[in-house]
């Protein structure tokens, strides 16, 4: 059984990453989605908030899982006999980083290898950060987002948690 695991900050997760993950699940039996804090960005949604919300944008693909960890991406890797770590590229400013994590990452575990999918052309320009922004400056995010997403941003507002 082939396993990759998708990780990511997901907050909140956008159809940027839905594309990554359809296309991911096709290249393994199991591909299961992983919500990693990523310390240096402050989040909108806690990290079950951030899982729900994937579980219901993905409800449709049979093989793909949610599961949140706070370690180290590698330790998660080793424990559940992960084949690949997939990560996507946008345009070049993604590559640096992650070339440098995918390295990293080789150099804790050496069986950790990293599998990127190049992003498709209509969601080069979209990441969980100028989804917040256009949504806090009033812009319609629905192009955006899967719908349960929308709705759960909404009701963060309506709530004043936000
Ligand atoms: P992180 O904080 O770990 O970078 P993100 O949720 O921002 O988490 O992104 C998770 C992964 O998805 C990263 O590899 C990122 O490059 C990729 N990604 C995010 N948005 C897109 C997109 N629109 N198209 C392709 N890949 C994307």
């Amino acid at each position: 059984m082939r396993i990759a695991v998708y990780p990511g900050s997901f907050d909140p997760i956008t159809n940027g990453h839905l594309d990554i993950i359809k296309r991911a699940s096709k290249l393994c039996d199991k591909l299961i989605v992983l919500v990693s804090n990523n310390i240096s960005k402050k989040g909108m949604f806690t990290s079950s908030q951030k899982a729900n919300l994937i579980i219901e944008a993905v409800k449709e693909l049979s093989n793909v899982e949610v599961d949140c960890f706070e370690g180290l991406l590698v330790e998660y890797v080793k424990h559940n006999n992960i084949n690949a770590i997939i990560r996507g590229l946008r345009a070049i400013s993604d590559f640096e980083m992650e070339f440098q994590m995918a390295l990293l990452n080789r150099k804790l575990y050496n069986d950790a290898e990293t599998l990127f999918l190049m992003t498709s052309t209509e969601y080069s320009y979209l990441s969980s950060s100028m989804v917040k922004e256009v949504f806090y400056m009033e812009g319609s995010i629905s192009k955006f987002v899967p719908k349960c997403v929308e709705i759960a941003m909404k009701q963060k507002i309506y709530k004043g948690e936000k």
